[in-house]
């Protein structure tokens, strides 16, 4: 048994010939404790008396019950050691885990960081040092930040970026990693993306755009008005812009359906080499409404049930399809008056009725449940 003690604990050692005190030292994570066992001339574990040294008494603050209950349990001295081990790994754990501040050495890396990278791009900084952002400007002038969360243990453990893009911001990190690092990364990301905001930029700056309301770097769909209650939505590839985009015509019937059927009979004219917006006027034979030829008011027509543009964050996507109507109608409102009328029916998600404007036939889907309410 008392090999086993030295081989577990060799710094806690017998001071007398009967070995009923035991006194030296107990390794927890490369952590040393004084400590000091006293015990009955009988070795009776369950009686022994334990005097620890202050740093261990804090740690064992809150397990002492554990530690009574242990000493009462243990069979001999060299488990109650074990277990004593044990009690004090977990204890020194949950200190670390609450204990949030870094240590000096974490801040001092943190300015050479910083100087190496260039203070000027540090746009915030949080008071606790564990928060930056930092700005980058891409080769054609767009400016982005990248915002990094540094882990305690920094630069041992990789930081957590996010930024405002289409894609994950995936970075590599080894222990030698650096703030440079990270906005060299964030570049050579940014440089992937460069046509692929080019083809939005564009299509942000010579269309009116209705949806998103304000767009993101990290928005890939535009809703473009190419007329009254009539547009076309677009899902941008990010890796692949100028390929032909995922396409959704909205509007009355009468006025998409054309548009639809030129879409797919000159699907073949689309030239990669040419840019998304382009290649929409080509294939549609249009040309799309801009703010250099048009006011934005003339195509954010208001709903006709409840007389608002905007409904939480929905625009009047349905349209009555009778050409001499075509009044456009939120899907929640439609869907609710609709419902209310006695002469409609509803079949599964779907509910027939009339047109509240012109009484002709109208069909609206039960709209999807909007989480804010
Ligand atoms: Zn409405
Ligand atoms: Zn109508």
């Amino acid at each position: 048994m008392e090999r086993l003690l030295v081989k577990e604990s060799p710094l806690l050692l017998p001071l007398n010939k009967e070995k009923t005190i035991y006194d030296g030292f107990i390794t927890v994570q490369e952590r040393d404790f004084r400590i000091r066992i006293l015990l009955p001339p009988d070795h009776q574990v369950k009686l022994a008396k334990l005097h620890c040294c202050w740093q261990l008494k804090q740690l064992l603050r809150g397990y002492v019950h554990i530690v009574k209950r242990r000493l009462h349990h243990s069979p001999d001295l060299v488990s109650f050691v074990l277990e004593l081990k044990t009690v004090l790994e977990v204890a020194l754990k949950s200190r670390t885990e609450c204990r949030s501040i870094p240590p000096p050495k974490y801040y001092s890396q943190l300015i050479t960081e910083m100087e190496d990278l260039g203070w000027d791009k540090l746009v915030f900084i949080d008071t606790e040092f564990r928060t930056l952002r930092l700005k980058a400007e891409d080769s054609s002038g767009r400016q982005h930040v990248v915002t990094v969360k540094l882990k305690p243990k920094h630069p041992l453990e990789a930081p957590v970026c996010t930024a405002d893009l289409p894609v994950p911001l995936a970075m590599t990190w080894t222990a030698q990693s650096s703030l440079t690092h990270v906005h060299t990364q964030f570049l050579l990301l940014l440089e992937s993306l460069a046509e692929f905001w080019a083809v939005l930029d564009e299509i942000d700056q010579k269309t009116w755009v209705l949806e998103p309301e304000k767009p993101s770097r990290a928005d890939t769909m535009r809703r473009i008005v190419i007329g009254n209650n009539v547009s076309i939505k677009v899902e941008v590839n990010t890796r692949h812009p100028n390929m032909l985009p995922e396409c959704c015509l909205l509007g009355a019937d009468h006025v998409v359906t054309p548009l639809r059927n030129k879409l797919n009979s000159n699907m073949h004219l689309w030239n990669p080499e040419c840019s998304v917006l382009q290649n929409l006027r080509d294939v549609l034979e249009i040309e799309f409404p801009s703010p250099a030829t048009h006011e934005k008011s003339s195509f954010s027509v208001e709903c006709g049930i409840c007389y608002s543009y905007r409904l939480n964050s929905d625009i009047p996507d349905q349209v009555c399809n009778d050409s001499r109507c075509g009044q456009p109608f939120h899907q929640a409102c439609l869907y609710e008056w609709l419902r209310g009328i006695p002469s409609s029916r509803q079949s599964f998600s779907i509910v027939f009725g009339e047109c509240p404007y012109c009484s002709k036939p109208i069909t609206v889907k039960c709209p999807p449940r909007n989480p804010e309410n």
